[in-house]
C-alpha cells in the first residue's frame, strides 16, 4: 500500500519514496538538555515516532538518528543571549557538563515512559567538534563565511534560493524583524556557524579552531550530524513547525550550499501543543511536564493517546479534562483488552485494511483510533480476534494494549456500555428509558453527572439502599 506524507519542501502530500529503499534514513531534532522536557516538547517526540513506527509498519527499515544539543543553543535564536545550558549550570551551580548529562538522562526516560521507540543512534554535539570545524572549513573555502567581531557568519544572500523551506511566510518571520539584529551582520539572515568565547567570561564548554577558541553554533551540528550518519541527501528530516523558518532553513543552507546536493528529500513538521492561549513553552512559563501529569495520576500513556487524538499538522489544546477524558479511553481499551480471551487467532483483514489505509494517509491517527474503537464495539468480531486485531494496530498506536499497565479502574466497562445506552436513549428522546438505565447504573453503584461538556460518572461514595 502507498504511504503519502505531507513534505514541507513542497507544501504538498506525496507519495513517499524512499532513495534507497527498503532502508530509510530519519534524522529528528533532538532536545536541548538544560531542563526538562515539556509536554509540548514531548508531543513532537511523540508525533516521530508515530512516523517510524508507520514506517516500519510499512515493511522499511529504518536507522533513526537523534542528536542531544549539549552546547551552542543560545537563549536567542538570532544568535545573540547566552548559551542556554550554561546559563542552567550557573543557576543550579553544577558544571554545564553535569547539567547536559543529568537533563539527556532524564530525557530518555520520559521517551521510555511513553513508549517512544529509541533512535538507532543518539549523537552529542560536544562529542562532534572536529566535525563541525571541517564543514565550516568547506563553506569558508566556497566563499560562504565571514568574520565579525563575535564569531563567524554564514552569508545567506550567496544562497539564491535561501528561504525556501519556510516560502513566502519567511519575511514575516525574519529575525531581523527582532530587536536583538546585531549590526555587524551583513543580512538579517545571516547566522554564526562558529562564536567566539567572550573576552571577558570564561566558558565551562569551549574549543580550539582555526578561527579562535569558542563553540559551534546550533544549526551546524545537525546538518553535520545528519549527514555524518545518514548521508546526504538522507530521506527524511524532521522536528517542530518553530524549526522550519531559521533552524531547518539554516540547516539547508549550510549542507547544500557544502556539498552542492539536496539535504534531506522530505521535511515533517508537528504542530505545536498548546496550553491556554499560547504554545507551550519554557520562556511562556505555561509549560507542564510528565512528572506534573504523573503527580495527579495521569498515566504517561494516557498523554501519548491524547496526543493521537488530533492529527500532527493541527494545533492541539491541553485542558486537564482532555488528559482526563484520554485516561478514561485508555482504561477502557485496557479494561476491554483483559476481558478479551487469550487464544491464538489472525486479525480481522477488513479491519486492518482501513486501519493502514488510515495511517498511510499522512499519519491519520484520530480516523486510526476511530476505525480502533468501532473494532471494540463490533459485536460480528469474536472476542480473541478483536484482540489480535488491536494488538497488530499497537505496533503503531505503542499504546501497551497488549500487555496494558495497571491502573486504577474506577469504572468498570459495563457502566460505561450502559452510560451509552442511555446517551442513545436520551438522543432518541425516550426519557423513560434513560431514567430506567440511570437507575440500574445507580444501584451498581455509580453516579451520573450531567454537565455542559456532556455526561460524567463517578463512583457512588454512599450507597442509597
Ligand atoms: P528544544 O529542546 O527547544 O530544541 O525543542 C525540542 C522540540 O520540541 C523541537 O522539535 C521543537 O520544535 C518542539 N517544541 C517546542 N515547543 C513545542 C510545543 N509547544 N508543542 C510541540 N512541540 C514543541
Ligand atoms: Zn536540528
Amino acid at each position: 500500500m502507498d504511504l503519502y506524507l505531507y513534505n514541507t519542501l513542497t507544501k504538498k502530500k506525496e507519495k513517499f519514496e524512499p532513495i534507497n529503499p527498503p532502508y530509510v534514513g530519519m534524522y529528528t531534532c533532538g532536545p536541548t538538555v538544560y531542563n526538562y522536557a515539556h509536554i509540548g516538547n514531548l508531543r513532537t517526540y511523540i508525533f516521530e515516532d508515530i512516523l517510524k513506527r508507520v514506517l516500519i509498519y510499512n515493511g522499511y527499515i529504518v536507522t533513526h538518528v537523534m542528536n542531544i544539543t549539549d552546547v551552542g543553543h543560545l537563549t536567542s535564536d538570532a544568535d545573540e543571549g547566552e548559551d542556554k545550558i550554561e546559563k542552567e549550570a550557573k543557576k543550579e551551580r553544577r558544571s554545564a557538563w553535569e547539567i547536559a548529562e543529568f537533563y539527556t538522562e532524564a530525557f530518555k526516560r520520559d521517551l521510555k515512559k511513553l513508549n517512544i521507540l529509541e533512535p538507532t543512534i543518539w549523537c552529542k554535539a560536544t562529542d562532534h567538534i572536529p566535525d563541525f570545524i571541517e564543514l565550516i572549513k568547506i563553506l569558508e573555502q566556497k566563499g560562504y563565511t565571514y568574520r565579525t567581531s563575535d564569531g563567524i557568519y554564514f552569508d545567506t544572500s550567496k544562497v539564491p534560493d535561501y528561504g525556501k523551506l519556510a516560502g513566502q511566510d519567511l519575511e514575516e518571520l525574519l529575525p531581523g524583524a527582532r530587536v536583538e539584529f546585531n549590526p555587524e551582520k551583513r543580512n538579517p539572515t545571516d547566522f554564526a556557524l562558529w562564536k567566539f568565547s567572550p573576552k571577558d567570561v570564561k566558558r565551562q564548554m569551549e574549543w580550539d579552531s582555526p578561527w579562535g577558541v569558542g563553540f559551534p553554533g546550533w544549526h551546524i551540528e545537525c546538518s553535520v550530524m545528519s549527514t555524518k550518519y545518514l548521508g546526504q541527501p538522507f530521506d527524511i528530516h524532521c522536528g517542530g513547525v518553530d524549526h522550519i523558518p531559521i533552524h531547518h532553513t539554516n540547516e539547508i543552507a549550510q549542507s547544500e550550499a557544502a556539498y552542492e546536493k539536496p539535504m534531506a528529500k522530505y521535511w515533517l513538521h508537528g504542530e505545536f501543543l498548546i496550553m491556554g492561549e499560547k504554545k507551550m513553552a519554557k520562556s511562556e512559563g505555561n509549560f507542564l511536564t510528565l512528572s506534573d501529569l504523573e503527580e495527579k495520576s495521569y498515566h504517561s500513556l494516557a498523554y501519548r493517546y491524547f496526543c493521537l487524538t488530533a492529527h500532527y499538522r493541527s494545533p492541539l489544546r491541553f485542558t486537564w479534562s482532555a488528559i482526563e477524558g484520554a485516561q478514561r479511553a485508555l482504561n477502557r481499551l485496557y479494561e476491554n483488552m483483559k476481558r478479551y480471551p487469550k487464544i491464538k487467532a489472525d486479525f480481522d483483514k477488513e479491519y486492518e485494511e482501513r486501519f493502514h489505509q488510515a495511517i498511510n494517509d499522512d499519519l491519520d491517527m484520530p480516523k486510526a483510533l476511530a476505525i480502533l474503537w468501532e473494532l471494540v464495539k463490533d459485536d460480528k468480531i469474536a472476542p480473541e480476534v478483536k484482540r489480535a486485531t488491536i494488538i497488530q494496530f499497537d505496533k503503531v498506536f505503542g499504546l501497551s494494549l497488549d500487555n496494558p499497565p495497571e491502573v486504577k479502574i474506577e469504572v468498570p466497562e459495563e457502566i460505561w456500555q450502559l452510560l451509552e445506552e442511555r446517551e442513545k436513549a436520551r438522543k432518541e428522546k425516550n426519557w423513560e428509558k434513560a431514567d430506567k438505565i440511570r437507575e440500574e447504573i445507580k444501584q451498581r453503584g455509580y453516579i451520573i453527572e450531567d454537565t455542559p461538556q456532556g455526561p460524567r460518572i463517578k463512583k457512588a461514595t454512599i450507597l442509597n439502599k
